[in-house]
């Protein structure tokens, strides 16, 4: 494949949480350099990587000296402003690039993009006052979730919503201009499938994964899904789409509720690898951060197949509510495997790492991951 960036190149990731390590981590595997960006110094990226630049994200004078210092730049977190973007792509390539970044910023974008393409969205109303939140809630059949339209993740910058809402109340609740209010989907369940498209167009992906959420988080994922054929070969299938429409050049994934009559909505879009890919690590050829790697330097894509059923559970910063979890007791059961982000302050709610387990049936995957993390804590008294 001809522009390659080849092993021994640096690669530049704006960003430097969790998702930046484990990128670095597969990239400096392949023979690669890695520097990371991001306003925070001693990160869970930065501790692994050859160089940690701090900035904030619209100093762009740094940002400049640290796309000049890399030949590739890529990002792990996709609320870095789009002048910073077009700062770096004035000096190297910007994979994937900031029009992606732009769009998946903002939840009205995003899903207006994607239905422009004709793909299956959540249905959605933009919302800017309390009077369209009132007649908002009544187009969406009197039950919704009323969510900024940016700036939100992890359920944050989200309330639930009903006819009887007191709709001023909720709407200064939110503290935005813009918000954007979803039906309310009453799903069967969610999924996620993580693309990857190649400089060449080259396509593959993972899933679709299962996803159970916990506060709006997610908190263990598994593969196979267990759905009838046509609607992972569907969830596939839009992903493709949703890759090709936005011309992505590296990792998305797209998140889905399975509504009760067995539609795919798209819930999300995430243009970099995502949490439910996780498990790929230890349970398929190429993991999603290596392909990641590949992808953004015109590398051939890596095998994205399975090596068996497998979960995968996050460990929030409450399991050291107690002090420091019971490692010992988790990883007794032998096929568990561990991965920690490096990160000091466990905060009730923040991502510190995750298990990962292969098991002959995916039931016995989820149910020793589940038994493992349970373990990390003291026994009851
Ligand atoms: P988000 O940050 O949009 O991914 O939302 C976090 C979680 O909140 C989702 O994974 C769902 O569990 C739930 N959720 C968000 N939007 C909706 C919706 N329109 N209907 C039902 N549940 C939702």
């Amino acid at each position: 494949m001809s522009g390659a960036i080849n092993p021994g190149s640096t690669l530049g990731v704006l960003g430097s949480g969790q998702l930046g390590r484990m990128f670095a981590i597969a990239a400096r595997q392949l023979g690669y350099r890695v520097h990371v960006y991001s306003p925070e110094k001693e990160t869970p990226a930065g501790a692994v990587a050859d160089r940690e630049f701090q900035g904030e994200y619209d100093d762009l004078d740094t940002i400049r000296e640290f796309a000049g210092s890399v030949d590739v730049v890529t990002f792990e977190f996709e609320n870095v402003p789009a002048p910073t973007a077009r700062a770096c792509e004035e000096l190297v390539p910007v994979r994937p690039g900031g029009s992606v970044l732009h769009i998946s910023q903002n939840r009205l974008r995003e899903k207006s993009t994607l239905q422009s393409h004709g793909l299956p969205v959540t249905p959605f109303v933009p919302v800017h006052s309390t009077e369209e939140l009132a007649s908002a809630i009544a187009s969406a059949g009197g039950r919704g979730v009323l969510k900024t339209a940016s700036w939100g993740y992890d359920g944050k910058g989200q309330i639930a919503v009903k006819a009887d809402t007191d709709v001023d109340v909720a709407w200064t609740a939110l503290k935005t201009d813009e918000g954007i209010l979803e039906t309310f989907i009453d799903f069967d369940c969610e999924l996620s499938v993580v693309g990857v498209r190649g400089l060449d167009g080259s396509f593959v992906s993972y899933g679709p994964l299962r996803n159970e959420h916990h506060n709006h988080i997610l908190d263990v994922t598994s593969y196979p899904s267990l759905l009838p054929e046509k609607v992972c070969r569907e969830a596939v299938e839009i992903t493709r789409e949703v890759l090709e429409s936005l011309d992505v050049v590296g990792v998305l994934c797209v998140e889905f509720f399975l509504t009760r009559d067995q539609r795919l909505l798209i819930n999300e879009t995430a243009p970099r690898p995502h949490n439910s890919g996780h498990l790929t690590i230890d349970a398929n050829v190429t993991s999603q951060f290596e392909q990641q790697v590949r992808a953004i330097c015109g590398l051939p894509l890596g095998s994205a197949d399975s090596l068996g059923p497998a979960a995968m559970a996050n460990l929030l910063g409450n399991l050291w509510s107690h002090g420091q979890p019971r490692w010992v007791h988790a990883l007794s059961d032998n096929e568990i495997r561990l991965h920690l982000y490096g990160k000091a302050d466990p905060r009730p709610g923040r991502k510190m790492g995750h298990l990962t387990c292969l098991g002959t049936t995916v039931e016995e995957a989820i149910s020793r991951v589940r038994t493992a993390r349970k373990a990390l804590l003291p026994e009851p008294p």
